[in-house]
C-alpha cells in the first residue's frame, strides 16, 4: 500500500519558487531514496511533507491529505523527521529527550537501547555533552519513540567519522529489515544504496528521475548527481 503519495509539488520561499512539481511515492515497507545535488529542493520537499512550509500539489499520507494539517498532525499521523542538523534537546539528558517524544506503540526505550546500546550507557547524560554521532543515533532513537509508519532521515550521516556512519547505516538497515518505510537524504550513494528500494531524482525542483539502485549507472550519476 502506497503510504506517502506527492505528485506535482510545488513550493516557494517568498516569491521565489523552490519546487516544481515533485513526485514521489514512499511504500509500506519500502526505502526510497530522494536525491539530487545541493539546492535542489531535498530538504524543501521533506519541509512540504512534514507541512513546515505550505505546498501546492497533491500531499497524501496514509490516504489522508496533509494540506489539510498542521505540522504537529502530520507527526501525530505517522511521519516521524530526523531533521538536518539533528535538533536534540540539549539541556535534558538522554533518557528524557527520547521519553517527551513517546507515542504508543511498538518502539520504546527497550527497543531504541537495544539499536544503539550508547544511548543506555548515556542515559542520565545531558543530550548536549553527547559526540555528533551519539547526537545523531539519539534523534534517529526519539524520531522512532513517535512510533512513525515512515521515517525521515534527511542527512543523517552528514559530517560524521566512517566508523559512526557504518554503525548508523547498520541501524538503518535494521529497521528496514523489520519492515518501516524509510524515506533516505544522503550525499553518500554507496552507503544509501545498500538500503533502498528505489531512487528519485530532483533537478532544479523537480523529479526528474526515478528507478532502481542497480540503475543508477555512472552515466546518471555523473548527469544528475554531480559523481
Ligand atoms: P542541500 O543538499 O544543499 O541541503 P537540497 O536539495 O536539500 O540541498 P533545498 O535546501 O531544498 O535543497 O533548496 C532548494 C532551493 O530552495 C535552493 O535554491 C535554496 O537556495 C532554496 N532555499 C532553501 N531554503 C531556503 C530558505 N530558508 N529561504 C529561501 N530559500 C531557500
Amino acid at each position: 500500500m502506497t503510504l506517502l503519495d506527492l505528485r506535482g509539488v510545488t513550493a516557494a520561499y517568498g516569491h521565489v519558487q523552490a519546487l516544481f512539481g515533485v513526485d514521489l511515492a514512499v511504500a509500506e515497507g519500502e526505502a526510497v531514496a530522494l536525491m539530487g545535488r545541493n539546492g535542489m529542493g531535498k530538504t524543501t520537499t521533506v519541509r512540504c511533507l512534514t507541512r513546515m512550509m505550505p505546498a501546492g500539489g497533491v500531499l497524501d499520507f496514509a490516504g489522508r491529505d496533509l494540506r489539510a494539517l498542521a505540522s504537529h498532525d502530520a507527526a501525530r499521523l505517522g511521519i516521524g523527521l530526523v531533521p538536518e542538523g539533528r535538533r536534540i534537546f540539549a539541556g535534558l539528558t538522554v533518557r528524557e529527550n527520547l521519553t517527551v517524544a513517546a507515542r504508543r506503540g511498538p518502539w520504546g526505550l527497550a527497543g531504541v537501547h537495544d539499536l544503539f546500546p550508547v544511548l543506555a550507557e548515556r542515559a542520565g547524560q545531558a543530550g548536549g555533552t553527547l559526540s555528533g554521532g551519539e547526537q545523531q543515533m539519539l534523534a534517529i532513537g526519539r524520531a522512532l519513540m513517535t512510533n512513525p509508519r515512515l521515517l525521515v532521515l534527511d542527512e543523517a550521516t552528514e559530517g560524521l567519522a566512517p566508523v559512526i556512519r557504518a554503525q548508523i547505516w547498520d541501524a538503518v538497515g535494521r529497521l528496514k529489515a523489520a519492515g518501516l518505510a524509510l524515506l533516505l537524504i544522503d550525499k553518500s550513494l554507496a552507503e544509501m544504496r545498500s538500503v533502498m528500494d528505489r531512487a528519485v531524482i530532483l533537478e532544479r525542483g523537480r523529479s526528474v528521475w526515478a528507478g532502481a539502485p542497480e540503475e543508477i549507472t555512472g552515466q546518471v550519476a555523473a548527469r544528475y548527481l554531480g559523481v
